[in-house]
């Protein structure tokens, strides 16, 4: 089975005062057609660097400075603008945090839709109209006929967001990277939001990139996750596996870190320190001034990935080669 999009050791630069920041380093892995990729990791992991490098969206003095972008089995990290901005509607679509974002105030919904239909796919005013409101009512808009003339003050942030779920599912893409979708929601709404993007997604067959710092989220949504540090993805695998059995110490740690329903969500980390500044990246495993397993290895050279059952982690506590 060919993947659909492959993300293959993808480094990504910012130039700065003391020197090159390197954001994103050595980032692989692939979603398959239809699948649900959770990536998670805390704040300035760079979960949403790599989503904006999928989306042709990184903004200079940020660059892609190594590896390469496949979708589709294409070559796309080095398009031309336009041909990027094409793809990006077409067979990519994107949802933000804000909804406000995708949305033109000056516009309503129906317009937006429609006009966004109409220029990736055939159709009449008629049939986009059609389309339209077909995916209005799909995502959950009650009265999607009247809701169809209206401006996108008019909803509330929850509909906002499933005016721009049915926005970015418009031309049929056959991937979308929702970029912690419902974090800027009421609290009341965003397990109704995640659920309703997983469940049109996998009627329309259509993959997810989602990222989220919530393992609670990642836990009830996807299929596989990758779990990022310090720009570095440190392990990957099918959900159930890296939350039953994690193979990194920071996976485990996160793990340990799902909080209770009647928690503060904010309470993520029960792992001592803070990860690391971009440019103050310790030498071999970036995260072994935190790991509770360190060895001195670990000190000096960068873990490569090991296959741990359906997983891979980049921890040298997998490695079977006898080297030390
Ligand atoms: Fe910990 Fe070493 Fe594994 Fe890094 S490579 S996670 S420091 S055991
Ligand atoms: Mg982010």
């Amino acid at each position: 089975p060919t993947a659909l999009l492959e993300v293959d050791r993808l480094r990504v630069e910012f130039p700065s005062r003391r020197g090159t920041l390197v954001a994103l380093d050595e980032v692989s892995f692939s979603i398959a057609p239809g699948e649900v990729l959770g990536v998670v990791g805390e704040s300035g992991a760079g979960k949403s660097l790599t989503g904006a490098a999928i989306i042709g969206l990184i903004e200079p003095p940020g660059r892609i400075a190594g590896g390469e972008i496949r979708f589709d089995g294409r070559r796309i990290d080095n398009l031309p603008h336009d041909e990027m901005r094409k793809l990006r509607g077409r067979h990519i679509g994107a949802i933000f945090q804000d909804p406000l974002t995708s949305l033109n105030p000056l516009y309503t919904v129906g317009r937006q839709l429609t006009e966004t239909i109409r220029v990736h796919l055939p159709m009449s005013e008629a049939q986009a109209r059609q389309r339209a409101i077909a995916l209005l009512q799909e995502t959950g808009i009650p009265a999607p006929e009247q809701r169809f003339d209206h401006y996108p003050h008019q909803f509330s942030g929850g509909m906002r967001q499933r005016v721009v779920i049915a926005l970015a599912l418009a031309a049929q893409p056959r991937l979308v990277v929702a970029d912690e979708p419902t974090t800027a929601l009421d609290v009341s709404v965003q397990a109704q939001v995640i659920a309703l993007l997983k469940r049109v997604c996998k009627e329309h067959g259509t993959a997810v990139m989602l990222i989220t710092h919530d393992m609670g989220v990642i836990a009830e949504t996807c299929d596989r996750v990758a779990v990022m540090y310090a720009g570095r993805v440190v392990e990957v695998g099918p959900v159930q596996s890296v939350i039953h059995e994690p193979a990194h110490p920071y996976t485990a740690g996160l793990m340990g870190a799902i909080p209770a329903l009647d928690q503060d969500r904010d309470r993520l980390l029960q792992i001592d320190g803070a990860m690391p500044r971009l440019d103050a990246v310790p030498p071999g495993c970036a995260f072994h001034p935190r790991c509770p397993q360190a060895m001195p290895r670990c000190r000096v050279e960068r873990p490569v990935m090991f296959a741990v059952g359906r997983a891979q982690a980049a921890c040298w506590l997998h490695d079977r080669s006898g080297a030390t």
